[in-house]
């Protein structure tokens, strides 16, 4: 897609996360087109940037699915509506045009006018929490790495994990499998993770398969050209040990912000996207929100409650880009899949 063109669409959906691909579906059932902008050079969200290969296990009717499955379904499902994806730009401002128009500007420079937008942002602009660490860009994306996205890149690999929680303590558990060493950095002996995890985890360390090397923190990275070759762990009391690596995995959570989201005038509950539940709208009419970026009493952030609420905020955009029609409810067994 062109940047810096102006689109006039039904609806506007910012964020192509799971959440904001089955919004597309919804307003396509309710014959509304819809373009859709993702920051990320991917659709898919924290299932695709995050987690591809984790399986869910909470998606009705898919006893187990990986998360990058699932996202290629939602796109196949979503397709039948052409939606009009804008990957790689980030929405920064939101205006109010005559007529009951908002006009969407992204950092490309591209303007998308429509009646409704609906906010499915997810966490925001997410990043992970870098470790203070001199130097660490060098190494980031080629033996430094915040995600795991491709699991067999570490086979045979020396990888040291940093980290308490529940994702350093399960690629340690997968990673164990294939990994030459796993090493893992945490600075006590106590993890945040699931109690089956961490048992597993020191059952392991007590086989020798995994180092527990606590309690330590990260402190330096050596190597060349981006490659590690050791990184130095120091104690509280100073007391340095060096562990020859060939990949680090930070995994200290992440960081996140609504970026520009946070200065477009709408309410805020914790940094989160305040809306009426039974119609997502925003406090801003014709500004609905969807999906982990929200909040209400009662709100679940999990794929199947922001499908629901997709489902909702599809409705409601309708409403007010036919107003002159309302909607004959139907059931998607008797619709089919109409097309836009
Ligand atoms: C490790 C892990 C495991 C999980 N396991 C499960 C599970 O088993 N079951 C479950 O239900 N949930 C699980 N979740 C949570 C689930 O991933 C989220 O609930 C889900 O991703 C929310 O979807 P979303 O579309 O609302 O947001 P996101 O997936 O966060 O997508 C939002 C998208 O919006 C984009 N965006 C944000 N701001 C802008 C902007 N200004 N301009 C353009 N684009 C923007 C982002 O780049 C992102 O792609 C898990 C999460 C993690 C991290």
């Amino acid at each position: 897609m062109p940047t810096g063109h102006t689109h006039q669409t039904d609806v506007v959906i910012v964020g192509a996360g799971p959440v904001g691909l089955f919004a597309v579906f919804e307003c396509g059932m309710v014959r509304l087109h819809c373009h859709v902008v993702d920051v990320l050079d991917d659709a898919g969200g924290q299932c695709t940037a995050l987690y591809p290969e984790k399986p869910i296990y909470d998606i009705p009717g898919f006893p187990r699915i990986e998360a990058a499955e699932l996202v290629v379904r939602l796109k196949a499902q979503a397709a039948a509506f052409r939606p009009v994806y804008h990957l790689g730009e980030q929405v920064q401002a939101l205006e109010a045009l005559t007529g009951g128009f908002w006009r969407v500007t992204t950092s490309r420079g591209t303007v998308l006018q429509a009646k409704a937008v609906i906010i499915a942002a997810g966490v925001g602009a997410f990043g992970p929490n870098r470790p203070p660490l001199a130097g660490i860009e060098a190494y980031e994306g080629k033996s430094v790495f915040y995600y795991v996205t491709h699991r067999e890149n570490f086979r045979g690999k020396r990888v040291v994990i940093a980290g308490g929680g529940d994702t350093a303590v399960d690629w340690a558990l997968s990673l164990a499998e294939i990994a030459d060493r796993v090493s893992v950095i945490h600075r006590r002996d106590k993890f945040r993770a699931a109690p089956e995890s961490e048992a597993q985890l020191k059952a392991l360390a007590r086989a020798g398969k995994v180092e527990l090397v606590v309690p330590y923190q990260l402190h330096g990275l050596e190597g060349t050209g981006g490659q590690l070759k050791a990184v130095t762990v120091a104690t509280l009391d100073g007391a340095t040990r060096r562990i020859e690596a060939d990949a680090l995995l930070p995994f200290f959570g992440l960081s996140m912000s609504l970026g520009p989201i946070a200065e477009w005038s709408l309410a805020l509950q914790h940094n989160q996207v305040a809306i009426d539940a039974s119609t997502t709208v925003t406090s801003k009419p014709g500004i609905f929100a969807i999906g982990d970026v929200v909040t209400y009493p009662g709100k679940l952030k999990l794929i199947l409650t922001g499908f629901a609420e997709a489902a909702i905020a599809a409705r409601s955009a309708y409403a007010l880009v036919h107003p002159e029609t309302p909607l004959h409810f139907e059931y998607s067994t008797m619709s089919g899949v109409p097309s836009v």
